[in-house]
């Protein structure tokens, strides 16, 4: 059977999945990385991307790199390790800017995502008595939620009355973005801020960040995004989208190691305001005052999104990030973005195949809203399911009750594992 669409026609053999691959211009960077074995010494199928990305092989070197400088320098490794620590975050603003679309001075790489939303909030989140709501997604990730709520009990509100939610059409499992801009637009007199995410990390849908982000400056709002599942995963362009702020993560499509160093972007006209509200810490300040040691020491922000920054940054973190974003320079995101279509549009491909009754993909079917992740939902015994794909050597993603999250990525997944995954869920019954 053979389908032709926007993405290119597919089929449903094997030795079609194995051409694919042959053709792929990206295929050697699996090399890259350290795929796990099962006990037998098969590779598994690896689908958790979108939750942990493997580690490159050489991120290893890397941090020993710094081991190394640890132990025969010590603190003469500020300035003289390989890579001095003094200004480690440095050489990781060019390519993480390059990733989401900005000018380098707007991003900085620190902390995790949930303190960078905090942080940003602190500055953008400026509620008035009359003006004080927080829109939000309404399948928003925990811990999205969890800040959004402690901000507005922080600054004296009521986190029910505070939080606008945006919630999908009754018997509809992804927004509309014309509902999501008609909420800014009828909310907008009560809203302070919009904080929602890119890319929603239960359906894999790729929100519309240009047209938010204007709707939201239509209503004198401020607009951030966590772009935890977006980072890595698609094209993004902050800086033109005229985004006032944004956090992700650096474990899950950035595949830089369990609790990575996050990131942050900051748009330049903030980013240069050296009069906005922060938390302050010697790291944020201007290099050139920053060890002044006496009590009147005023804070002296640096123009850039360096001013965010509290503390130094943690060395044998921030290692592996250097190791990852050297992948990407390397491969480029356009490049990486038309595999990822391609790939994940072979794996819809194959569910279009099965009979509709067993499954239903709640992602968005045209390719610009969604990014490498699939969400299926199994109507039929889906916790044997599970347990199928894991006794298959299949690592992805189960959300209770019904839910299994895939995201082949581009990296380092290949056609032929979507083809035998789709096998393994073909078999199921
Ligand atoms: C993964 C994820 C997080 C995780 O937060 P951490 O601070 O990195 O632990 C937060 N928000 C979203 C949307 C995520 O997908």
């Amino acid at each position: 059977m053979t389908d032709s669409g926007a993405q290119g026609s597919y089929q449903t053999g094997e030795e079609f999945a194995r051409a694919l691959d042959a053709a792929d211009p990206l295929s050697k960077w699996r090399e890259a990385f350290h795929v796990p074995r099962r006990p037998d010494g098969r590779e598994v199928l690896y689908f958790c991307g979108n939750s942990l990305g493997l580690q490159p092989r050489s991120a290893r070197g890397i941090v020993a790199q710094e081991l190394n400088d640890w132990a025969t320098l010590a603190v003469e490794g500020h300035f003289r390790a390989a890579r001095p620590w003094y200004s480690y975050h440095e050489q990781v603003r060019a390519p993480a800017a390059r990733l989401v679309g900005a000018a380098p001075h707007e991003v900085v790489c620190m902390n995790g995502l949930t303190v960078n939303l905090h942080l940003l909030m602190s500055t953008f989140y400026r509620p008035s008595p009359e003006r004080y709501g927080i829109l939000i997604e309404g399948c928003a990730f925990p811990s999205d939620l969890y800040a959004v709520r402690s901000q507005l009990r922080l600054r004296g509100f009521e986190a029910d009355r505070g939080m606008i939610v945006a919630s999908p059409r009754s018997g509809e499992t992804t927004l509309r973005t014309e509902d999501v801009l008609g909420l800014i637009e009828r909310e907008g007199p009560r809203l302070a801020l919009v904080m929602m995410s890119g890319v929603n990390y239960f359906t894999g849908q790729v929100f519309d960040m240009r047209a938010i982000a204007a709707a939201a400056r239509r209503a004198g709002c401020a607009v951030g995004f966590d772009l935890a599942h977006a980072a890595g995963n698609v094209e993004l362009a902050l800086h033109d989208w005229d985004v006032d702020f944004a956090a992700w993560c650096s474990y899950k499509y950035l595949n830089s190691g369990p609790g990575a160093v996050a990131g942050c972007f900051i748009h330049e006209r903030h980013a240069r305001d050296l009069s906005l509200p922060r938390l302050g810490g010697w790291w944020g300040n201007d290099p050139r005052t920053r060890f002044r040691m006496h009590l009147e020491a005023e804070f002296k922000p640096v123009a850039s999104a360096d001013a965010w920054q509290l503390s130094n940054p943690p060395i044998l973190a921030m290692a592996p990030l250097v190791a990852s974003l050297q992948i990407f320079d390397a491969a480029g995101m356009p490049a990486l973005r038309s595999k990822s279509r391609r790939l994940t549009g072979y794996l819809q491909f194959l569910l279009d195949q099965m009979p509709s009754q067993r499954y239903t993909v709640i992602t968005p079917r045209e390719p610009a809203a969604r990014g490498c992740q699939l969400s299926i939902l199994a109507h039929h015994r889906p916790r044997e399911l599970h347990a199928e794909l894991e006794s298959a050597g299949v690592v992805c993603d189960f959300r209770e009750p019904n839910v299994v999250r895939v995201a082949p990525t581009p990296l380092y997944n290949t056609f032929h594992e979507v083809w035998r995954f789709a096998e393994i869920l073909a078999r199921h019954v």
